[in-house]
């Protein structure tokens, strides 16, 4: 049952002692846990509503005390799968619109020929209504991770108070983290991506290109070899960005094999769907590292939902980066927007919970002068929270690799201090969580260097 905390965290196992109050609903439904967190799965108190914007009933006051564990009348582990997978968005989707409409949506979002001004009318009808979407949260949604922080916070309360030792989220006690991602998207994009590589450049942040490999353009090794030699990272997108990549498993097991086979010709440990389609429940025939194509919150996405959180995490043996700011495409054509109040609203969120802050722009959409000025003031602000706090700005491959240590990561206690062992614990910082007050707060243990920038925000969660 705790079993997600216990990865979220890499905390002992002892540290969190999660029970059920009673058995589970046969159905499925969203309710409530506290003001802050809207969770949907079964529950063994009150009722489950079908749909986010209604009333819900909260849980909270169903959470009991038994000897050293917590009672839950929900399981944390089946909420967060249902988050992770985005169960609770194709629930609501079978009830309301139906295939039709996603492949409507489909076509207007991948036509490459269609201008951009028909397109963007299109879709701004198509996506009419998404402000007023209750759930997730708009700009950025931290369902998952608030989730973490209570259960957290009441697994301390339980044992009296005793701080809880936990693998840091980030190598170096890093207090956050950042990816730049370019989809490549016709062959206007292709001639354009030197040209965002120098403006990356010139701020030192280097980023991967997902390249589609059929169809769209032809993919030479001299184009491939442009990216790799400047320390970026090439990915493969989709297979041609038809939009059907998951319309039909028949299909897609066609189609998987040869991603597959384009990823290893291509040396590629990250894939991404075109305009972040995707069906998790079949991402284990993806022979990648990882996959980058879950949005946190799918409100200007074809295809709706969410995963809630802004930390990777696992799909089967597949690490997910969740895309969790707004894409370039979005901001300017369908918000009509260029300024940089959005990226920065959401790069404070993600930080907050000292997240991953992970940016699709397109060489193909930053044109004009006022669009590379937009560029340039995104990747000053990246630059920015790195220096002054202390975030981590790399490649998503790093990310992903990182993610994969600390997750076969043991923490274990020498000469009476906690450590991390295993491959990459070198780079691993032991943290504490503790509870002050109502609020959970992390600090620092050991001798190494931990949050330069200071102590993390904390958070009031009971
Ligand atoms: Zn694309």
């Amino acid at each position: 049952m705790a079993s997600f905390l216990t990865e979220y965290f890499r905390c002992a196992a002892h540290s969190a002692d999660f029970q059920l109050t009673g058995g589970l609903s046969q159905d499925a439904g969203y309710f409530r846990f506290g003001p802050e967190i809207v969770c949907y799965g079964r529950s063994a108190a009150g009722y489950r509503a079908r749909r986010p914007d209604g009333p819900l009933y909260d849980v909270s006051a169903d959470v009991r005390n038994h000897g050293s564990s917590v009672q839950l009348p929900f399981d944390p582990s089946e909420v967060v799968t249902n988050f992770h997978y985005e169960r609770y968005a194709i629930a609501g989707a079978k009830g309301r619109t139906g295939t039709a409409r996603l492949v409507r949506d489909a076509y207007y979002f991948v036509r490459p020929l269609l201008s951009v001004h028909v397109r963007k009318h299109l879709q701004k009808v198509s996506l009419s209504g998404w402000r007023n979407l209750a759930f997730p949260n708009w700009p950025v949604d931290t369902t998952v991770d608030v989730l973490m922080e209570k259960l957290m916070a009441l697994s301390i309360r339980q044992r009296e108070g005793a701080k809880v030792p936990f693998i840091w989220f980030w190598p170096e006690g890093k207090n956050g983290c950042a990816i730049v991602t370019h989809d490549v998207e016709t062959q206007d994009g292709v001639d354009r991506s030197a040209r965002l590589m120098d403006m990356n450049e010139s701020f030192g942040i280097p980023a991967s290109f997902q390249v589609i490999p059929e169809k769209r353009y032809s993919v030479s090794e001299a184009y491939l070899d442009s990216i790799r030699r400047r320390g970026c990272e090439v990915n493969v997108q989709d297979l041609n960005h038809d939009g059907h990549l998951y319309c039909d498993r028949r299909k897609f097991e066609r189609r998987v094999a040869k991603i597959n086979r384009y990823g290893k010709h291509y040396g590629a440990a990250g894939f991404r769907a075109g305009v972040l389609y995707r069906n998790q429940e079949w991402f284990d025939l993806l022979d990648f590292d990882y996959d980058t194509s879950v949005p946190n919150v799918a409100h200007l996405d074809p295809q709706r939902g969410g995963c809630c959180t802004v930390m990777p995490y696992f799909i089967g043996k597949l690490v997910e980066l969740p895309v969790t700011t707004t894409q370039d495409y979005s901001l300017f054509y369908i918000l009509n927007d260029y300024s940089l109040q959005l990226w920065e609203r959401q790069i404070e969120l993600i930080l907050r919970k000292h997240g991953m802050i992970n940016v699709i722009t397109h060489p193909d959409y930053i044109t004009g002068p006022r669009e590379e000025k937009t560029y340039a003031g995104l990747l000053a602000m990246l630059d920015r929270v790195r220096q002054e706090r202390n975030v981590w700005v790399t490649l998503p491959r790093e990310v992903s690799k990182w993610w994969r240590q600390r997750s076969q990561m043991q923490l274990v206690q020498k000469d009476g201090e906690w450590c991390a062992e295993g491959p990459g614990n070198e780079r691993a910082v032991v943290a504490y969580a503790s509870l002050e007050g109502e609020v959970l707060a992390y600090s620092q243990a050991g001798p190494r260097a931990f949050l330069k920038s200071g102590p993390p925000q904390s958070t009031r969660v009971l």
